[in-house]
């Protein structure tokens, strides 16, 4: 890559180590010509797929709002914080791994669900009767009757 000091092409990397747990890489630079020395960061580009919303219209992931959604279920409920982040991070690694440009809504809501189902049984029931917007009695009991299984 070229020098920054004198944008000449020839610089060699002269130190390279792992930073960010590994998940970076960390290389010491020197010019050729100007001998100035400098540091550049490598890292994977992985990019997390928009949300299509219901009306068709998409948006960008909002990792705050998600956060927030799964806060608002787990309302005084005894759940940490630290497996509230993992939660967090596994449907953050589902969505990557579909590989997907964009993912529907509903599908980024059943990763959330099957995520809370593990954490907690009230916040997964309250989760879903906004989500699969119960309007009846029998659906809330029939997906009660499921988690008793
Ligand atoms: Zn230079």
């Amino acid at each position: 890559m070229r020098c920054p000091f004198c944008s000449m092409e020839e610089t060699k990397v002269i130190d390279s180590r792992l930073v960010s747990d590994g998940y970076q890489v960390r290389r010491r630079r020197e010019c050729g010509y100007c001998h100035e020395r400098f540091t550049t960061f490598e890292s994977a580009e992985v990019i997390v797929p928009k949300i299509i919303k219901n009306d068709g219209s998409r948006e960008p992931f909002n990792e705050d709002k998600l956060r927030r959604g799964i806060q608002h279920a787990l309302e005084k409920r005894p759940v940490s914080s630290d497996d509230v982040e993992k939660a967090i991070s596994r449907i953050i690694y589902q969505l990557r791994a579909t590989g997907e440009r964009d993912v529907k809504s509903q599908e980024l809501g059943r990763m959330v669900m099957a995520e809370l189902k593990e954490l907690d049984k009230v916040a997964y029931i309250r989760f879903a009767s906004v989500y699969l917007s119960f309007d009846d009695i029998n659906q809330f009991t029939n997906e009660i009757e499921k988690l008793k299984d």
